[in-house]
């Protein structure tokens, strides 16, 4: 069997290294004529985690990633209002990864083009349609640098794993509207710092409503003084947003104001971010579930399949659990159309549910307790605010959901 992977991001890629794993041919076709390292900051969950070290790359990861000993949510004074260990420190076979979107990138395609062949992997292909017949499926292509058409190819089947812009999704489901902004508009960015709290600490601070940060290390020691590159993420609520584009070059002055103050023992937030080279924006998104994804010999994964709000780290995470889902239905269904059926009975109800647990419930809802139970104002004790049982019950549900609780590994 022979299958196209459109898009060489993370779940496309890692797919090629799951299906090369087990003896299935597969060639991939990517719309960027370079890969480039793009993005900023990514957590890799004990869930994603598993499966890249079966595919033997934790590490490569572990080499340039930072191990992430702790999840830590605090309130916009800084009070620290509940920390839990991560990875192996909670007990899991596996880490958790902090890492820079291009270096992860970076890891899964060297591994694709050390184990398939650098042939494999098409560049400059972007994907304009998908036609079937009897014997299989051919594409059609179009040179993003040369802006003309390139020759078709053919497969048995078609993965579009071609993300939030997907040209294939739209093929399947014409009539879908356009992206759904949930209220909360981004900007990030990065910046050299000394390390802060363990030095692998990922932060959660304040709350949407009049500013949240997210900040963690993503590279140790990168200019042989100790200092880390620091990952942040500032969410604020408001109507005004521009379209997604992970490249949108962000204002200061649009977003520093709600961090003014935040002078914390543990971190200065205001001179970190004023310390970055580039700052980016990018409006909070995602797309209702759909009915389905697969139509004959073609098929969704990652976020052309399940677009989700980044609240709770698992964008990378359920890609690269869909490459492992359909791995094994590939790999044991021998009819094409039956084995993406069965792929998409597995992971469409399962990613749903992330999809809306990122909406109503991700793991900040911590930060949303104590925000609406203190009024917004600082506390004397925690355990005056908020049972801490009640808040590692939301950190706990919300892992069910996403497939990180330790019952669910096991499953995996
Ligand atoms: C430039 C960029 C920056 C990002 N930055 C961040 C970040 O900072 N933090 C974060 O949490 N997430 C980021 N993401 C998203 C994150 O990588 C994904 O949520 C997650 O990894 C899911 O992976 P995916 O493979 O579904 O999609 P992606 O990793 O987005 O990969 C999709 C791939 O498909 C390619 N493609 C698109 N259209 C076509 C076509 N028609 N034909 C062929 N190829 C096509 C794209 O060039 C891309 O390589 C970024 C994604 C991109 C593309």
């Amino acid at each position: 069997m022979k299958v196209a992977i459109v898009g060489a991001g993370i779940g496309g890629l890692t797919l090629a290294l799951e299906l090369h794993d087990a003896g299935l041919d597969c060639e991939l076709y990517e719309a960027a004529p370079r890969l480039r390292p793009v993005g900023v900051g990514i957590n890799v969950l004990p869930h994603a985690t598993k499966i890249l070290a079966r595919l033997g790359l934790e590490e490569p990861l572990a080499a340039v990633a930072v191990t992430t000993r702790e999840s830590a949510f605090f309130n916009r004074f800084g009070q620290l209002i509940y920390r839990e260990p991560a990875g192996r420190l909670a007990g899991y076979e596996h880490p958790q990864f902090s890492v820079h979107r291009g270096d992860l990138h970076a890891v899964l395609a060297s591994a694709v083009t050390a184990r398939l062949g650098p042939a494999r992997l098409n560049l400059d292909h972007a994907c304009t349609g998908v036609t079937q017949d009897e014997d299989g499926a051919t594409l059609a292509f179009r040179s993003t640098s040369a802006d003309r058409p390139l020759p078709p190819a053919r497969a048995d089947v078609v993965i579009a794993c071609d993300g939030i812009h997907s040209r294939l999704r739209g093929q399947l489901h014409p009539g879908e509207g356009p992206p759904l902004y949930c209220g909360v508009n981004m900007w990030r960015g990065t910046a050299v710092h000394a390390p802060f709290l363990t030095g692998a600490t990922m932060t959660r601070a304040g709350w949407l409503a009049t500013g949240k940060m997210v900040i963690y290390p993503i590279r140790d020691d990168i200019d042989g003084h100790g200092n880390q590159l620091i990952n942040w993420v500032a969410e604020i609520e408001t109507p005004q947003h521009a379209d997604r584009d992970w490249n949108r070059q962000g204002q200061l002055a649009d977003f520093i104001g709600a961090f003014a103050d935040w002078h914390f023992d543990w971190l200065d937030v205001p001179a970190l971010i004023t310390s970055s080279a580039e700052i980016l924006e990018y409006p909070m998104t995602d797309q209702d579930p759909l009915s389905h994804w697969t139509h004959g010999r073609l098929t969704l994964l990652g976020d052309a399949a399940h677009p989700m709000v980044p609240r709770g780290s698992n964008g990378a995470g359920q890609a690269i659990l869909d490459a492992r889902a359909l791995r094994h239905a590939l790999a044991t269904i021998a009819d094409p159309a039956t084995a993406l059926r069965a792929y998409e009975a597995e992971r469409l109800p399962a990613t749903a549910k992330v999809v809306r647990a990122n909406r109503a419930t991700p793991p900040d809802a911590i930060l949303r307790e104590v925000w609406q139970r203190t009024g917004d104002r600082p506390f004397t004790r925690i355990e005056d605010v908020i049972d801490p049982g009640e808040l590692r019950a939301i950190s706990d549900r919300y892992k069910d959901v996403a497939g990180y609780s330790h019952e669910a590994l096991g499953n995996l």
